[in-house]
């Protein structure tokens, strides 16, 4: 392939030669594995997604089983995934499909964006992958090759806008692209993204955009695109009080559906810093007969980081009345065997914590 061919051929014979094949959702057109895929690759990596879609898939074979599961399962399934959204999403989108659509897949760019949780990037990747759509695909990956493959001379004045971008892109795409084509370029750009463009160091020699890439040409190609400034990072206390009865069960309850962890199942919890207080106070209550304080340990989000404080509280009253502890909301909550709380869809840092707290109970009753 002559360094002068479009980008678009470049592209594809690339992928074709050097890009990732056998991922276990490539060689498809099956639109239910493609948008799965999709949906768990968006901000989280290739390795990381290998590790959790066929159990997902193998979980749920068909959007039908994804409709009719509850939200509890496909939180379970996702367990570990992280941005919990995009499975609330997807069980909405499956539910959408079925009933709504009467279980016919969308068969264009429109019809997938107007699912939940299905971007403009996303639906253009299955839209490309399943029907060969000539459509762009621009996640955060696509978007740096190509402003770093169009940088020239000093950053404009202005930012680029999505919709300019947009349309940069789509010319990019030649009317006589067969499905094929589509599926290779649009595998590609995101393989380029991925492994050769990185963020911090490019590797310009393997790849196929050198010959006439701005950002190569600057000599810098890391500096390319300008960052945006970053908003500053956040730290949220967070005060996690477990209460344990005497038979061994834990009181978890269900957040509320919106915010962070939303749905997902965790003991009381206690956000400001009045908070820090609480847990000693509790140690005075009649009902509590003892406190033990975990480390503190610190779990990154996105845009900011919570430092998550626990506590053990082992609550001293018998019967399945919710533990008069601040935080706890008797209605959201109940007390659970720990092997029946570690089932529940459970934000990862605690799942990690409550099976330390099980080995170590077994541990000592062992002794
Ligand atoms: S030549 Fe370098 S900077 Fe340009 S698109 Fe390729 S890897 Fe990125």
């Amino acid at each position: 392939m002559s360094a002068e061919a479009p980008l678009f051929a470049r592209v594809v014979a690339w992928q074709r030669r050097a890009g990732r094949q056998g991922l276990p959702w490539q060689g498809t057109r099956d639109p239910y594995r493609v948008w799965l895929s999709e949906i768990m690759l968006q901000q989280t990596q290739v390795a990381t997604v290998l590790r959790y879609y066929e159990r997902f898939v193998a979980r749920f074979p068909s959007v039908e089983a994804l409709a009719a599961a509850t939200l509890d399962d496909v939180l379970a399934a996702w367990s570990g995934l992280g941005y919990y959204r995009r499975a609330r999403l997807l069980h909405a989108a499956a539910q959408v499909i079925v009933q709504q659509l009467g279980g016919c897949w969308p068969t264009d760019w429109e019809g997938w964006r107007a699912l939940p949780g299905v971007g403009d990037s996303t639906a253009a990747a299955i839209a490309a992958f399943c029907y060969g759509q000539r459509v762009s695909i621009l996640d955060g990956n696509v978007r740096r090759v190509l402003l770093r493959w169009w940088a020239r001379g000093p950053a404009p004045d202005r930012p680029i806008t999505a919709r300019q971008l947009w349309a940069r892109a789509q010319a990019l795409l030649p009317a006589s692209a067969s499905a094929a084509e589509m599926a290779a370029y649009t595998q590609g750009m995101m393989d380029l993204g991925a492994t050769v463009c990185t963020p911090r160091q490019p590797r310009c020699d393997a790849c196929p955009l050198r010959s006439d890439c701005g950002a190569h040409a600057s000599g810098t190609p890391e500096a390319w695109p300008q960052p945006a400034a970053r908003p500053l990072r956040q730290t949220q206390d967070w005060w996690l009080l477990l209460p344990v009865r005497g038979d061994g069960a834990w009181w978890l309850q269900r957040r509320a559906a919106r915010g962070i962890w939303a749905g997902l199942w965790t003991p009381p919890l206690l956000q400001g810093p009045a908070s820090a207080q609480v847990p000693r106070e509790c140690g005075a209550l009649p009902a509590v007969a003892a406190l033990h304080e975990r480390a503190v340990v610190t779990h990154a989000l996105t845009h900011r980081d919570l430092r998550l404080h626990r506590w053990v509280v082992e609550w001293a009253a018998a019967g399945d009345d919710a533990p008069a502890l601040p935080g706890v909301q008797p209605d959201q909550g109940a007390w659970w065997s720990p092997s029946a709380a570690l089932a529940l869809a459970l934000p990862a840092p605690l799942r990690v914590w409550f099976q330390n707290e099980l080995s170590d109970s077994r541990t000592s009753s062992s002794r």
